[in-house]
């Protein structure tokens, strides 16, 4: 394990430290800000982070939209979208506006533009295109600036998708299972990372870093912590979102947390982590 971070090495955390310094600039009270989650390793919690952290971000007052922009479609069906075409996939091939892909959620202030399986066409529709990383930015471009905050719920790849998702987005959200193989995979994400900003978005930064499904029975879930948390600094979110079975139970109804259960501990660690994601993109100032 110890490898595994010393390999990360000195640069990694210069990187990581001045981008957390330059997001805390980046952000006026009047810009809709994007942010992506993604992680190339299946089932970390990306959706059920976009969806709940989405919903506590709207309870605040803020207007949001989620993406769903994954075939799976489990964000659309974990938030009860109805129905889901025309969804992400016609917005994206021109055959439906953004008004007709947008739908309501009983959420208030939170929309959602879901996905079908027919999203699964668009990566391979796309990689023959000049424009190919391009489609979600500009898919998004008219609507970016109706929400305070656009979230992007991202595939277990980084395929196509999640390229056009980091390409679109002002901030990367990574979620992480506190374990050891996810260090690695981390590395290689933050190197992707890096190589979207250089080649494709020069304003994408990260948002942090955050665990998920934490158990603190398990000795390697607190020394993964301690790990990623000493390497990546003030990248890692404080809070710790814990193993709870809520979690699991609110999307099939169709639910985010806060309205299925708000009072789990799995919903107290959602609204926590919203209220401080909304401090570091408003630089600590309240009320962004
Ligand atoms: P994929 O890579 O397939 O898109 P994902 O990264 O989006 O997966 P989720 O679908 O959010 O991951 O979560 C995977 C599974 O774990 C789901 O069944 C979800 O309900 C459950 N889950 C997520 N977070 C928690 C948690 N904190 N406690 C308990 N169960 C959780
Ligand atoms: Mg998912």
């Amino acid at each position: 394990m110890y490898g595994v971070c010393g390999s990360i090495g000195l640069k990694q955390i210069f990187y990581t430290a001045a981008i957390a310094f330059f997001m805390s600039f980046c952000y006026t009270k009047d810009m809709g800000v994007i942010c992506v989650f993604v992680n190339q390793k299946g089932g970390v919690g990306k959706t059920t982070s976009a969806i709940n952290i989405g919903a506590f971000v709207a309870d605040t007052g803020k207007t949001v939209l989620l993406v769903d922009f994954d075939a799976q479609g489990n964000l659309s069906s974990g938030i009860g979208a109805n129905p889901i075409k025309p969804g992400i996939y016609e917005l994206l091939s021109g055959t439906a506006s953004p008004e007709e892909a947008i739908k309501k959620t009983a959420v208030k202030n939170l929309d959602v533009i879901p996905a079908s399986t027919d999203l699964s066409g668009a990566a391979v529709e796309l990689i023959d295109q000049k424009e190919r990383n391009f489609f979600l930015k500009k898919a998004l471009a008219p609507i970016r600036n109706r929400y305070d905050y656009i979230f992007i719920d991202c595939p277990p790849s980084l395929g196509q998708l999640t390229m056009n998702g980091m390409a679109a987005a002002d901030l990367v959200l990574i979620p992480m299972q506190c374990e050891y193989f996810a260090m690695e995979g981390l590395k290689q994400l933050l190197h992707t990372t890096k190589r979207i900003q250089e080649n494709l978005n020069p304003s994408l930064a990260i948002g942090g870093i955050f665990f998920t499904m934490y158990d603190p029975r398990t000795r390697l879930a607190n020394d993964v912590i301690k790990l990623v948390s000493a390497t990546y600094k003030e990248t890692v979110f404080n809070t710790i979102i814990p193993r709870n079975i809520r979690l699991s139970e609110a999307p099939s109804y169709g639910m985010p947390i806060s309205i299925y259960d708000r009072q789990c501990p799995g919903a107290r660690a959602y609204y926590a982590i919203s209220q401080e994601l909304i401090r570091r993109i408003s630089g600590g100032k309240d009320g962004a």
